[in-house]
């Protein structure tokens, strides 16, 4: 019986046992809490330092949980990194006080207990009655909210009513998608890339989708969507085949030197042969390696340091470029910088957005032009929207330029167009 209703290796109740806790709860009709927690990237912890690793870290997090939750219903694990806390406060403004308590006490447990760890946790909230009057409504909007903080990168989230809605968006999007991949009503379009002299040097492939029902999605919206949905693999091979394909007509009506710039989900680089399956693509579409630049952001590197270096490496071995997008706004490091074999840095669209008004942005692409030059990569310049924001980046020594200020992104027919009016006009 007691085996049956706890989990083995942290000794808190498990899933069966937080359902006949919280049945118990409904039953009696009170108003209660349900908390749900999840350990911030546990996987990278796990990749990390292993398995036997990542138990410790489990087992001493549900210590300190209940411990800290000593005063309420009681702690569980429910799975994986995932831990729930019912609470005998049932006012949704108190709920969310004592989370935020509680998840800041949790972080200075971790940080003085004996691996001396800093963790964060992501949690959602919700209160019976008022977010669900039954044990499943109950833990669903516990798990939207989770959900919730998780998608903000928020620490704390209490259930309201538009998760609903917001959710229910999603699946659509997740239904739709699968359809669009094979209907074709997904595409690419093409945004030039210059060189300081104006001349169109290369375009970056963004991707795009008009849907029937749902209309015009960002890709944003429906990259999130697939990532967190298991279609991302499909997606990013879809693209890569799509823009090669697209760039082999490009560079056959141009008639001169163009690269090609892909965005890779974080996601594409855990699917086994990777590499392979890039260069295969190059081949069929007969693209030279030279001519391609991935493009990656710093989340690639969340599932683990040393499974991501050998790819990147063998990629740039074959003579592709890779590039890193959105520079300066996650969490890289520059010792982490310096390790990487990356070519390119794409500084961000909201550091050029601010480079004329605002001193700290300024500052930040001066640090940013200074980093790429000393480590002999080339700098990219996104989002560049006016003459006075170009100016002032060919000045601190950027050397590429995309944005609405040259062109915005463009049909595949378009492209030659763009790069015919371009390049006269730099030779008139
Ligand atoms: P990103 O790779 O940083 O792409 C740049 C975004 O900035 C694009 O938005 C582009 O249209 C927009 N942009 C460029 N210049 C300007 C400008 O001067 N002003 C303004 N306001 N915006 C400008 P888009 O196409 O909506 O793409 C958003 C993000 O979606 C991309 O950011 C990229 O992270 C992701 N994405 C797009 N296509 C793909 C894809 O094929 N695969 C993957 N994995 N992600 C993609
Ligand atoms: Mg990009
Ligand atoms: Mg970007």
């Amino acid at each position: 019986m007691y085996q049956s209703r706890h989990d083995d290796l942290t000794s808190l109740l498990n899933r069966v046992g937080l359902i006949d806790q919280i049945q118990q709860l409904v039953n009696r009709n009170d108003g209660f809490g349900v908390v749900l927690l999840d350990i911030d990237n546990f996987r990278g912890i796990n990749d990390r330092f292993g398995q036997e690793h990542g138990d410790k870290v489990l087992s001493e997090f549900a210590r300190c949980l209940r411990k800290l939750a000593s005063d309420q219903y009681g702690a569980s694990r429910l799975g994986g990194d995932e831990f729930a806390v019912i609470s005998n406060i049932r006012e949704p403004e108190n709920l969310l006080v004592f989370c935020n308590e509680l998840l800041e006490k949790l972080a200075r447990e971790m940080a003085s207990g004996p691996l001396r760890m800093q963790l964060g946790a992501s949690v959602g909230a919700a209160v019976f009655p008022a977010h669900g009057d039954s044990f499943n409504s109950i833990i669903r909007s516990a798990h939207l909210a989770l959900y919730q903080a998780k998608r903000t990168r928020n620490d704390v989230c209490l259930y309201q009513n538009n998760f609903e809605a917001g959710y229910l968006r999603r699946v659509h999007i997740e239904q739709r998608l699968r359809g669009a991949m094979h209907e074709m009503q997904l595409y690419m379009a093409y945004q030039p890339q210059l060189d300081v002299s104006g001349r169109v040097v290369g375009v970056e492939a963004l991707a795009r989708w008009d849907d029937e029902e749902l209309g015009y999605v960002p890709p944003n919206e429906f990259v999130e969507v697939a990532e967190s949905s298991g279609l991302m693999v499909e997606l990013g091979n879809y693209v890569l085949d799509r823009s090669l394909a697209d760039f082999r007509n490009i560079l056959d009506e141009v008639r001169e030197p163009l690269e090609l710039s892909v965005n890779i989900s974080a996601m594409q680089f855990m699917q086994l042969g990777f590499a392979e399956r890039v260069l295969l693509a190059l081949k069929k579409h007969d693209v030279h390696p030279h001519y391609l630049t991935l493009e990656i952001t710093e989340t690639v590197f969340m599932s683990g340091f040393d499974q991501v270096v050998p790819v990147l490496e063998q990629l740039r071995h074959a003579g592709i470029s890779l590039s890193m997008d959105d520079f300066g706004t996650g969490y890289s490091s520059l010792s982490l910088l310096r390790k990487l074999p990356i070519d390119e840095l794409k500084i961000d669209k909201s550091f050029v957005d601010n480079i004329i008004a605002d001193e700290p942005a300024r500052n930040m692409v001066e640090s940013i032009i200074a980093i790429g030059k000393n480590h002999r990569m080339r700098l990219v310049a996104e989002g560049v929207e006016d003459k006075d924001q170009f100016a002032t980046l060919v000045e601190m020594g950027c050397g590429r330029f995309q944005g609405y200020f040259f062109s915005r992104p463009v049909l595949v027919e378009e492209v030659g167009a763009v790069v015919r009016r371009c390049n006269t006009t730099i030779a008139t």
